[in-house]
């Protein structure tokens, strides 16, 4: 059975966050395989992303994913970092380099001690078996022994980019980066959003030919209005999806529209799944109504549940991430 996910941020505003969670309690009543949250690059949101992290962790029983950064940070500082979403219990990141600060271009001195995502997979591993080398764990059929493990296993998951990442020079050197990611420790990848399936299919087949051997997950973004998606295209640098752009501009009412961006979204979804896609990562702008209805639409997902009397929807926000 194809598996799905959710990206929700983490809220800047009061009415947000109680929106969120209301949205939160819908998304968790669909049995998500994780919920990942977004990560400032600049580090701003640390305390939002934790809360919100810790909410999933302590208040459900999916798996809370936390994105980390480590553009702009010291060896000690991203350790730290670690080691404090280690200390509140999170297992699972999407550990990302993150985008340089506004106004530094590609190859400005922006980096800090950590060049590249690989490197924060690496460290995120250090940390762990620094902070935990030795572990005990049942031994299958023999009641009450125990054995010694190599300490609690993190999920790392790992940004791959279909159409090639904005500054990447060749297609080349996107697999090669995905690659190093994997032999650095990551074990999942979620993609950029993109717009064909075959975008996705063909970065696939060519990454195992490449040797990534990981489970990628194509991310997709139910598109809900003409600006929605003239933002993205600006941050993504993805090339305009013409059927949508023509579908939006010809929807009267904003529900037109939002009902034209959960249709391709779908229709794209079902394509993926076709294709052989093992799942599906959504990204939500916490959201709940747009995603679910995409599930719905692929098959994943029955009918809406009621969940609480009162219900209403979440208001709409910036992502954290500068990245679509
Ligand atoms: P890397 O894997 O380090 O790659 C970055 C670029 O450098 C690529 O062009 C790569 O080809 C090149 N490169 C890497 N290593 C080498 C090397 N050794 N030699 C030459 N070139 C190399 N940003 C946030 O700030 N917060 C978030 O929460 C967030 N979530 C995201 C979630 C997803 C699913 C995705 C796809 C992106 C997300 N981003 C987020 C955006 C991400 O931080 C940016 O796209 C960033 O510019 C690249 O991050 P990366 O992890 O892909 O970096």
């Amino acid at each position: 059975m194809p598996t799905f996910s959710f990206e929700l941020y983490p809220p800047r505003t009061e009415a947000a966050e109680g929106a969120l969670y209301l949205s939160l309690a819908h998304l968790v009543a669909a049995g998500p395989e994780f919920i990942s949250v977004t990560y400032g690059a600049d580090g701003s949101s640390r305390e939002p992303s934790l809360a919100v992290l810790a909410k999933i962790l302590d208040g459900t029983d999916v798996r809370p994913m936390a994105h980390l950064t480590c553009v702009g940070s010291s060896y000690a500082q991203a350790s730290q970092l670690i080691r404090e979403f280690l200390d509140a219990g999170i297992t699972s990141f999407l550990a990302l380099r993150g985008d340089p600060p506004a106004g530094a271009a590609e190859g400005d001195d922006f980096l800090g001690d950590l060049g590249s995502a690989g490197e924060l997979v690496q460290l995120i591993h250090r940390v762990q078996s620094e902070r935990a080398p030795f572990a005990f764990e049942d031994v299958p059929g023999f009641p009450g022994a125990k054995r010694l493990t190599s300490g609690e296993k993190v999920t790392i998951a790992v940004a791959a980019f279909p159409n090639g990442h904005p500054r990447s020079r060749s297609v080349d050197q996107d697999l090669d980066t995905l690659l190093a990611k994997e032999a650095a420790g990551a074990n999942l990848a979620i993609t950029q959003l993109f717009f064909q399936a075959d975008d996705y299919l063909g970065f696939v087949d060519r990454a195992r030919s490449a040797g990534v051997t990981m489970r990628i997950l194509p991310g997709i973004m139910p598109v809900l209005s003409p600006n929605r998606l003239r933002r993205i295209l600006e941050l993504s640098g993805e090339n305009i999806p013409v059927e949508l752009e023509r579908d939006l501009a010809d929807a009267g009412s904003s529900a037109e529209q939002a009902a034209v961006g959960v249709r391709h979204a779908t229709a794209l979804g079902h394509d993926l799944l076709a294709g052989g896609a093992p799942g599906i990562h959504l990204y939500t702008f916490n959201k709940h109504e747009p995603v679910l209805a995409v599930l719905r639409g692929i098959g994943l997902l029955g009918e809406p549940q009621p969940i609480s009397p009162e219900e209403t929807s979440p208001e709409e926000t910036s992502p954290e991430r500068v990245s679509a």
